[in-house]
């Protein structure tokens, strides 16, 4: 059952809020593109997938039926330029001495690894590029079949041109011009072989040196980036679907790309609502790998770097970002962090404070009235920094109503409980103790330590100290198995 609710959500194909209302009556289709897998994840990303894991949170949490595809993009040309060498799967795997997809694998694993230490929910769909190579080569023949695509040298690029000559508007996304975004693209040195420079790749030619490539009715090559997403969203959630998700930063080119191809091959507007989640930045700059401005997760959670003064746990994480607008830019810092710590210890404390309330035979504070602001504050785009301020006045009561300074009655000391554990444990995902949360990872942390001081023993043929160190674990309770890709421990 769906509950009652005015779900309006902030659509960037309108630019307004929306009153959402599904396709399919009590059923959600949402798409979200998802990690590129040529190296770990940083905290910036891990942003955007929380946000729309709360997002997912909230929307199961109201009842709907939600199919959550997010992908792995683990293989296709990345950038819209000529240059075929620039395959970061490739370039990564001579960097690592790996196969291209052994670098997947690990970086598809750090990934999965990450989120669940983030309480995030899986999607029900997780499709990956390499497994839809025939989708992808047949989209392209339809472009190509409807004079919206070109090969050229075993190439095929979109024609935006052509798309808007059929009265479409490549551009309604971003809201960008198409005459501008020709003065303002640059040709490559005139190497650029594409017949328009706004032109984007939907297949690449790729030479015998190239090792991730596929056969094609243009010859061996690979897919473009664009087309993964339309071909995988599409093929599980239909022509048109819900929910379309990514962050800012994808809104141009790659969404206005993923609108193009479906919406020329098809002629309808692929997505309903499209989400687009805003950036973390540190020190002022938005988080980024090419740019060194980024953390990973798991340097936050350990307490190794040079940013942070302690560890913090997931959920401390969580909470910082939820008390951000998930359309808002949002600084981390030692400072928000510390606070955020600070507030959820108040707000687990609050809860558990439910428990220890005389209950009165008339309450002092209208509970409905505010249960009826907390989902207005979700209903209204998500807003989770409006709901935790609605939390803490609740925690505010509950604490005087501990010391008898407010009333509240056994219903709703019970409406309270029931309400409180949805928002912040459904909806939010977070746990409540974040104090073992913090001790694991710090066991972690000791556990990394002692691997390297044995592998050093080993590497010096220090037999007795290596096998002192596992023997003496052994007998705690912490077990070491070494394996191809290093050493693990696990605990019982
Ligand atoms: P990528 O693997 O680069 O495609 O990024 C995965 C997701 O992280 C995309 O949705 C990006 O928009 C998002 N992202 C990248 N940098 C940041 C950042 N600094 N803050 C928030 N999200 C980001
Ligand atoms: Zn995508």
């Amino acid at each position: 059952m769906i509950k009652p609710h005015n779900l309006k959500v902030h659509n960037s194909l309108s630019g307004e809020k929306e009153t959402f209302v599904p396709i399919h009556k009590d059923s959600v289709g949402m798409y979200v593109c998802g990690p590129t897998v040529y190296s770990n994840v940083h905290l910036g990303n891990v942003r955007t997938f929380l946000s729309f894991d709360m997002i997912y949170r909230y929307l199961l949490h109201l009842g709907y039926n939600v199919r959550y595809v997010r992908n792995i993009t683990d293989a296709g040309h990345l950038t819209d330029d000529g240059d075929v060498d620039n395959d970061r799967f490739v370039k990564q795997s001579r960097l690592e001495k790996l196969e291209p997809m052994e670098i997947v694998q690990k970086y598809t694993v750090d990934f999965h690894k990450v989120l669940e230490t983030f309480n995030a929910l899986p999607p029900t769909i997780e499709p990956t590029a390499t497994g839809h190579i025939v989708e992808q080569i047949e989209l392209t023949q339809k472009l190509i079949e409807l004079g919206l695509a070109y090969e050229i040298n075993g190439s095929v690029y979109f024609d935006v041109e052509a798309y808007n000559q059929k009265g479409l508007n490549y551009g309604e996304l971003s809201r960008r011009n198409i005459e501008d975004l020709i003065n303002n693209t640059r040709d490559l040195d005139g190497q650029d072989e594409k017949r328009n420079p706004v032109d984007f790749a939907l297949w690449k030619n790729a030479s015998p040196a190239h090792i991730m490539r596929w056969n094609s009715p243009w010859g061996a090559g690979f897919p473009g980036w664009h087309l993964e997403c339309t071909v995988m969203s599409t093929k599980y959630l239909g022509e048109t679907f819900d929910i379309h998700g990514g962050g800012m930063d994808l809104k141009f080119p790659h969404h206005e790309c993923e609108i193009a191809q479906a919406k020329g091959a098809t002629g309808s507007q692929p997505v309903k609502y499209w989400l687009h989640a805003n950036m973390l930045t540190m020190n002022g700059q938005r988080m980024s790998k090419s740019t060194g401005n980024y953390i990973l997760p798991m340097q936050l959670l350990s307490g190794e770097n040079d940013f942070f003064e302690k560890p913090f746990a997931p959920s401390v994480v969580r909470f910082c970002f939820l008390q951000a607008h998930y359309r808002s830019v949002l600084d981390i810092s030692n400072d928000a962090m510390l606070a955020s710590e600070k507030g959820l210890n108040r707000l687990m404390d609050g809860f558990k404070n439910l428990d220890l309330i005389q209950a009165s035979s008339q309450s002092t504070f209208d509970v409905n009235e505010w249960l009826t602001n907390c989902y207005a504050a979700m209903d209204d785009d998500f807003n989770t920094p409006i709901m935790i301020s609605h939390l803490f006045e609740a925690v505010r009561i509950i604490n005087a109503a501990k010391d008898g300074t407010e009333k509240l009655t056994a219903d709703d000391i019970q409406t309270l409980k029931t309400s409180i554990r949805a928002f912040v444990f459904d909806v939010m995902g977070l746990k409540s103790n974040a104090e073992s949360e913090v001790n694991s990872s710090k066991l972690d942390g000791v556990m990394q330590l002692l691997i390297r001081i044995r592998n050093k023993a080993r590497a010096d043929k220090n037999w007795a100290l290596s096998d002192q160190i596992r023997d003496e674990l052994s007998e705690v309770g912490i077990h070491l198995k070494d394996g191809k890709d290093g050493t693990e421990y696990n605990v019982n």
